[in-house]
């Protein structure tokens, strides 16, 4: 460990001493202005979710004007670019190379039709827009980067994968993050992952909190209130269930917590209602203990329905559809993978104190499937964020952008040299 910590080290020293990367801080310098005006365009689009179209529109052509390759907009909606190695350099000896992705996501949790024009007060950095830092503030850091990158020349080992990607918010489910692992053109070749997210220059998500998401129906006969009485009541039964699920004794570590956030339900004071349903949102640091929990809710309602459907106080029981409407995979990063070590190293040399946190973003997914994955900030400030008085201060968000920019250059390096395949020079 003490040796790689240290070499990590020594790759960032040097790393930050080559003047192409000093040209790519010198235009992250100089163009802050630059990046506030792509956020201030950027935030006007609206992208709620499952509406991320017009955004991605915009980033297409944001990619273009960069000067990257590859450009396209994948079947979920991902706007995908390359920053590809010199042509004339050795080819890599894997066809086709590994990547590695740098992405932030395109959707707000706004919906279609909510104002989203950004307010400028007079000589105060602070800019007020739903999604300005949430995530504005990354995508614009995506864009920054990307444009430092080519203003300097650097031209990486193997190609740098960038996507705007959709579907990070609530209901989105990481529906773009999914797409790219599991089916894209790049799922097999994306071997190190970092997401850009909102404001922050210590925090590195590094733990994926998971959650799962249920929506729980009931349904029956119904009836008239008096003269149908005794038929079985789905509002009640929904209740008892959530009465008992309410008293679950959840373990506090790992972290494990139950919410229910909506009921639904009946027809009128005087009828005995067809339906009742709830939405349930249980989370777990730990993969095993969320599934575990989702088996016992599941127990509770079978055991229940179950034991009404005996009594046949009616021949038409009451029936049961607990449907997924969300999933996202606990996991974590393991403490001596080298993008983590990176990242120490890179915040050493920037005199940072690396803060890892828990989360629940687009590195889920990555994380979720063993591939090296953050979540890091993008500098600056914010607040208010899912709501309509979010705002974003960038200042002094430079210092973010160039730690991202070290820990891409190093992942990227390390990860074209982790491949074991025998190689006669490597850069
Ligand atoms: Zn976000």
């Amino acid at each position: 460990m003490p040796t790689t910590v240290a070499s990590a080290q020594r790759r960032i020293a040097r790393l930050a001493t080559l003047t192409a990367v000093h040209r790519a801080f010198h235009w992250l310098h100089l163009h802050q202005p630059q990046l506030r005006r792509w956020q201030l365009e950027l935030v006007r689009i609206p992208a709620p979710p499952f509406g991320e179209t017009a955004r991605a529109a915009w980033f297409f052509d944001r990619f273009h004007a960069l000067g990257l390759t590859n450009i396209h907009i994948d079947d979920a909606g991902n706007v995908l670019a390359e920053l590809s190695p010199d042509p004339s350099s050795t080819p890599y000896p894997l066809s086709p190379p590994p990547c590695v992705l740098i992405s932030a996501h395109l959707d707000t949790v706004f919906p279609a039709g909510t104002d989203c024009n950004p307010v400028e007060l007079e000589d105060a950095a602070r800019i007020y827009a739903p999604g300005i830092c949430d995530n504005g503030a990354g995508l614009s850091a995506l864009l920054g980067i990307a444009a430092a990158l080519r203003y300097a020349h650097i031209t990486p080992p193997i190609p740098i994968l960038f996507a705007a990607n959709v579907g990070e918010e609530g209901e989105g489910d990481l529906r773009g993050m999914r797409h790219l692992f599991e089916r894209g053109t790049y799922s097999r070749r994306i071997a190190a992952a970092i997401a850009l997210e909102g404001s922050g220059t210590t925090a590195v998500v590094t733990r994926a909190l998971g959650s799962l998401r249920f929506r729980v129906t009931i349904t029956g006969p119904g009836g008239h209130s008096w003269t149908d009485s005794g038929t079985p009541n789905p509002i009640l039964i929904l209740s008892r269930a959530l009465t008992t699920i309410a008293d679950l004794e959840l373990p506090t570590n790992p972290a494990t917590t139950i919410n229910v956030g909506h009921i639904s339900g009946g027809t009128s004071i005087n009828s005995i209602p067809e339906t009742a349903t709830a939405l349930l949102d249980l989370r777990s640091t730990d993969p095993v203990q969320l599934l575990s929990t989702a088996t016992t809710i599941h127990q509770i309602f079978d055991d229940l329905l179950t034991s009404l459907a005996h009594r046949k106080t009616t021949n038409c029981p009451p029936k049961l559809l607990i449907e997924i409407i969300g999933n996202r995979p606990a996991a974590a990063l393991p403490d001596d993978s080298p993008i983590l070590q990176t990242v120490r190293a890179v915040d050493r040399h920037l005199a940072l104190r690396t803060e890892l946190r828990l989360g629940s973003t687009d590195a889920n997914i990555p994380l979720s499937r063993g591939i090296p994955a953050i979540a890091i900030g993008t500098g600056g400030t914010g607040g208010g964020i899912h709501t309509l008085q979010e705002w974003y201060d960038p200042t002094g968000r430079e210092t973010a952008l160039r730690r991202i920019l070290l820990a891409l250059l190093d992942t990227t390096h390390l990860t074209a040299q982790s491949v074991s395949l025998p190689r006669e020079e490597h850069v």
